[in-house]
C-alpha cells in the first residue's frame, strides 16, 4: 500500500468541477488530492472554442481552460495524481480510492468524473473511432471537409453536430430512430433548409461497414425491416452521453440513467461523498454549473469535517 496518508478530501476527475472543488478545498486548508486519468480539463479539454464560459470575451479553448484551472487550484497547494481509479470503498472510514498506482485514503470524497459519449454497442465501433466513427464534431468535424458524413441521433447535440457539419462536409445524413427530432424547435428549420442535409427517419445503424477506415453503414427500417446500405466516410454518434459512474454501481444510489442521485448541496446517499458536475443528477450540465457544484461539494464537506 503506497499511501498512507490520511486526506481531508480526495477528489476524482480533474474536468471544472474537480479542479474548483480543489481550488476551493486548498484555499480552505484542507488537504486534498485531485486523482486524475489523463490530463486537466475533462471532456471541456476536448472543446476547440469555449464561448459560453464568462470572463473571456473572445472564448478560449477548453484544453487551456483546463490548465489554467489546475495551475490556480496548485497554486494554492492541491496536488494532483495521475492515477486510474480501479474500485471504491465509500463506506469505509477512511474511504478508501484504489488505483493504478497505488492507493489513496480520505475522510471525504468528491466525484467528479463527468459523462462522455454513448455508444451504439455495434461491432468494431471502438477500434473505428478516429477511423471514420468519431464523437465530437467541434472536435473532429474539420476532418470530413468536403465529404459525405452521418450524425446518428436526433437530440439537440445531434442536431448542433449536423448544423455545424453542414458548413465543412459535403453531405451531412441524420438518422433518427424516429420520424421527427426530439431536438428543440430552434434546430429544426435552419437543418430542414440547408441544401446538404438530408434525413433518414425510423433508421437504426445495425452495422459499420468499413476496409482501414469506415466506408458506409448498414441501416435498418424500423418499421419496414429494410435494410440498405449507405455509403459515408465519417458517422457522428451523437445520442447522449453516459455517466462515468460504474465505479459507484453497488454503493452509491445512482437513478436509471446511471447518474448519482444528488441535489444541488451535492450529497450523495453515502455521507462525505459528493457528486458534482455532469455526474450528477441535475437539469443543466455546463462547466458553469460544474464549477458551481465544485463551490458547493467544498462546503458541504467543510461541514461534515468540522
Ligand atoms: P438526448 O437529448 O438524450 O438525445 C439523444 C438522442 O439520441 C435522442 O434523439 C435518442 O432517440 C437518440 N438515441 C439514444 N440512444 C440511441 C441509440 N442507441 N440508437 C439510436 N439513437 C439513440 O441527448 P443529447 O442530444 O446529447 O443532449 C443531452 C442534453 O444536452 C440535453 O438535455 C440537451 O438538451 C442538452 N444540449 C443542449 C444543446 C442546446 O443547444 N441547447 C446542445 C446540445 C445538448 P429518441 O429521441 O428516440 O429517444
Amino acid at each position: 500500500m503506497k499511501n498512507h496518508r490520511i486526506y481531508d478530501m480526495i477528489i476524482i476527475g480533474g474536468g471544472p468541477g474537480g479542479y474548483t472543488a480543489a481550488l476551493y478545498a486548498a484555499r480552505a486548508g484542507l488537504d486534498v488530492v485531485l486523482l486524475e486519468k489523463l490530463s486537466a480539463g475533462g471532456q471541456m479539454a476536448l472543446t476547440h472554442q469555449i464561448d459560453n464560459y464568462p470572463g473571456f470575451p473572445e472564448g478560449i479553448d477548453g484544453y487551456a481552460l483546463g490548465e489554467a484551472m489546475q495551475q490556480q487550484a496548485e497554486r494554492f497547494g492541491a496536488q494532483t495524481e495521475y492515477a486510474e481509479v480501479t474500485s471504491l470503498e465509500l463506506s469505509a472510514e477512511p474511504k478508501a480510492v484504489h488505483t493504478t498506482e497505488g492507493s489513496f485514503y480520505g475522510r471525504t470524497v468528491v466525484l467528479a468524473t463527468g459523462a462522455g459519449p454513448r455508444m451504439l454497442g455495434l461491432p468494431k465501433e471502438g477500434e473505428l473511432i478516429g477511423r471514420g466513427v468519431a464523437y465530437c464534431a467541434a472536435c473532429d468535424g474539420m476532418f470530413y471537409k468536403g465529404k459525405t458524413v452521418v450524425v446518428v441521433g436526433g437530440g439537440n447535440s445531434a442536431a448542433a453536430d449536423a448544423l455545424l457539419l453542414s458548413r465543412i462536409a459535403e453531405k451531412v445524413i441524420v438518422v433518427h430512430r424516429r420520424d421527427t427530432l426530439r431536438a428543440t424547435k430552434i434546430y429544426h428549420e435552419p437543418l430542414l433548409q440547408a441544401d446538404n442535409v438530408e434525413f433518414c427517419w425510423n433508421s437504426v445503424v445495425t452495422e459499420l461497414l468499413h476496409d482501414q477506415k469506415v466506408t458506409g453503414i448498414k441501416l435498418q427500417n424500423i418499421l419496414t425491416g429494410e435494410e440498405t446500405v449507405l455509403p459515408c466516410d465519417g458517422v457522428f454518434v451523437s445520442i447522449g452521453r453516459k455517466p462515468a459512474t460504474d465505479l459507484a454501481i453497488g454503493q452509491l444510489e445512482l437513478d436509471a440513467g446511471g447518474y448519482v442521485i444528488a441535489g444541488e448541496d451535492t450529497k450523495t446517499s453515502i455521507p462525505g461523498v459528493y457528486a458534482v458536475g455532469d455526474l450528477r443528477t441535475k437539469q443543466v450540465r455546463q462547466i458553469v454549473t460544474a464549477v458551481a457544484d465544485g463551490a458547493v461539494a467544498v462546503h458541504m464537506a467543510e461541514e461534515y469535517l468540522a
